[in-house]
């Protein structure tokens, strides 16, 4: 309760310095007071609009969804994400996988370990763009549309309390904890995307604390190189390839088919020259 009341006094003071008119600034051309753009103003400029979509485009969920997949190339080295409305999604501080690479696959996300029937809450405003099921993979899920621009994924929910299109206010609960889908006991699957593109969510929120890793102005400072510094090891995975074996397979006769040697296989597999291979197991060669 405590820990609420306070939050509830940070995000109110941080909403007045939220308020500080941002277009007092001084804007300059010259390099070295260039000023970083924030999210919202990026959309907006990143495509030309007529004044009649002009004035429909503030941010509604339809413009954020036909707009949210860009390629991280084409966005701006550092933006600013309005984060002052955060709220903590749970009171679970048990993070119990992190985001990245996980065996062949790459975990977008991380799980919280939620205890069924917890309530999640949504940590910013914004409108639920997708409430739905997807059996074998998120579970019962939920994507919102933040306001600011960001997207979260939250998944295996037990049960949804929102539905699609429905806005929905920083800190409300959105559902119950569960293990619908690909999912091993109760647990918050949660990504955070800025334009499709995933981020670590521990770069934006500490969960052993529930703090918000914000500015005074509570931005968060986006930047490709850090926020993004998943990106090498990504590009990386997306090179892998994998030969599945069968019976007779040898690591030296899979070296010689993919061009490749024993040493590296063994090295790409963590496994010895020795190893015995399983039928159906999946080596990776590239
Ligand atoms: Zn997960």
């Amino acid at each position: 309760m405590k820990i609420k009341l306070t939050l509830i006094l940070l995000t109110a003071t941080l909403s007045v310095f939220a308020q500080a008119d941002p277009t007092s600034t001084p804007t300059s051309t010259t390099e070295e007071s260039y000023q970083i753009p924030d999210l919202i103003e990026f959309f907006n400029s990143y495509t030309t609009l007529s004044e009649e979509e002009e004035e429909l485009s503030t941010l509604n969920s339809s413009f954020l969804t036909s707009h949210s997949s860009l390629p991280l190339d084409s966005i701006p080295d550092s933006l600013y994400i309005a984060c002052a409305d955060y709220h903590p999604i749970t009171t679970s501080q048990r993070v119990t996988s992190r985001f990245g690479i996980r065996g062949s696959r790459f975990h977008f996300g991380i799980d919280i370990g939620v205890p069924y029937g917890d309530t999640i809450r949504s940590p910013f405003s914004g409108t639920v763009r997708l409430a739905t099921y997807q059996r074998g993979g998120y579970g019962r899920y939920i994507i919102i549309s933040h306001d600011n621009g960001l997207e979260s994924v939250m998944a295996h929910f037990s049960r949804t309390l929102v539905k699609e299109g429905q806005k929905i206010s920083a800190g409300q609960a959105i559902g119950l904890a569960g293990s619908t889908g690909r999912s091993t006991g109760s647990h918050l699957h949660l990504e955070f995307r800025l334009f499709g593109n995933q981020f670590n969510p521990e770069k934006l929120i500490d969960f052993n604390t529930f703090s918000i890793n914000t500015q005074e102005d509570g931005n968060y400072l986006m930047t490709i190189a850090d926020t993004y510094s998943h990106r090498p090891q990504l590009e990386e995975m997306k090179r892998a390839a994998y030969h599945r074996i069968r019976s007779g397979d040898t690591l030296s006769h899979i070296a010689k088919r993919y061009g490749t040697t024993v040493s590296r296989l063994c090295a790409l597999n963590r496994l010895k020259k020795t190893s015995i291979l399983q039928i159906g197991q999946k080596i990776r060669y590239r």
